[in-house]
């Protein structure tokens, strides 16, 4: 059985000071997280309160990035290895934005999902789609492809612990996520291409998150698709009232 889970992704919104505030407002409301996994990615700047802050609640942390590199000279870097030493337990990588705005390639997601192992931390791999990919049906070579060159040198039993999540871009920040099926459609996708890429048995323990528009008001009908673990929720994750009105609405 696969745990669903929550994440949170705070982007570059919020200040240290209001870690507390956030960590405070849900603290005695989280579930078990053998039931349901909540996870909340920060900037890397105030990552060690956030750590600090949850200890013992069962709330995970995450970085929205790192560098490829454990150590060494790149200047403004994120290192792997000190977000591992903080407690870092998750890294999202590969998000539409570092894509686009940053012009993250494939290779460097791959190199980065291979440095977030290399540290015992669990990567969430971001597979993007873009409307235009969409209108030219090539969305499935494209998610496809995301997937096959992220996993790239991961073994067997890193692949199982993987957190994969389809993001179509044209979904994010709208207001207005892309429909079930289409979401059934993208995280059914990537399910298949982890069973080509490894097999079915590890297919069916990597848990496949949906990403875009994700709210208290339609997180049910998301959720409910077979495919669909959990999601990956921006500015409805950003508020203590909102992240537990997502939790409350888990099916
Ligand atoms: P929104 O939930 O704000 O659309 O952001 C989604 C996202 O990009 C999560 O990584």
């Amino acid at each position: 059985m696969r745990i669903p889970m929550i994440v949170g992704n705070w982007k570059m919104n919020k200040t240290a000071d209001s870690v507390a505030a956030f960590v405070d407002g849900v603290r005695g409301n989280l579930p078990d997280g053998r039931q349901l996994e909540t996870v909340v990615c920060a900037p890397s700047l105030f990552l060690e309160k956030l750590v600090e802050h949850t200890a013992g609640m069962p709330l995970e942390v995450g970085a929205e990035n790192c560098y490829f590199e454990d150590n060494g000279p790149f200047t403004g870097e994120t290192s792997p290895y000190a977000l591992s030493k903080i407690g870092t337990e998750f890294v999202i990588l590969g998000h539409s934005e570092r894509r686009k705005i940053f012009r993250e390639t494939d290779e460097m997601v791959n190199l980065k999902v291979q440095a977030v192992y290399r540290n015992h931390m669990r990567p969430i791999i971001c597979c993007d789609e873009t409307m235009g990919q969409r209108e030219a049906n090539a969305t499935v070579h494209w998610v496809v492809s995301q997937v096959i060159e992220a996993l790239k040198g991961v073994s067997e039993e890193q692949a199982r612990t993987a957190i994969i999540a389809y993001e179509p871009s044209w979904a994010i920040g709208v207001g207005t996520p892309a429909s079930p099926d289409q979401i059934e459609e993208g995280c059914y996708l990537i399910r298949q291409t982890v069973a080509d890429v490894y097999d079915d048995e590890i297919a069916n323990e990597v848990r496949v998150l949906y990403g875009g528009s994700v709210k208290p008001a339609n997180i049910n009908v998301i959720m409910q698709k077979p495919d669909v673990d959990g999601v990956l929720v921006g500015n409805a994750s950003l508020e203590p009232e909102s992240f537990l009105e997502l939790i409350s609405n888990d099916p």
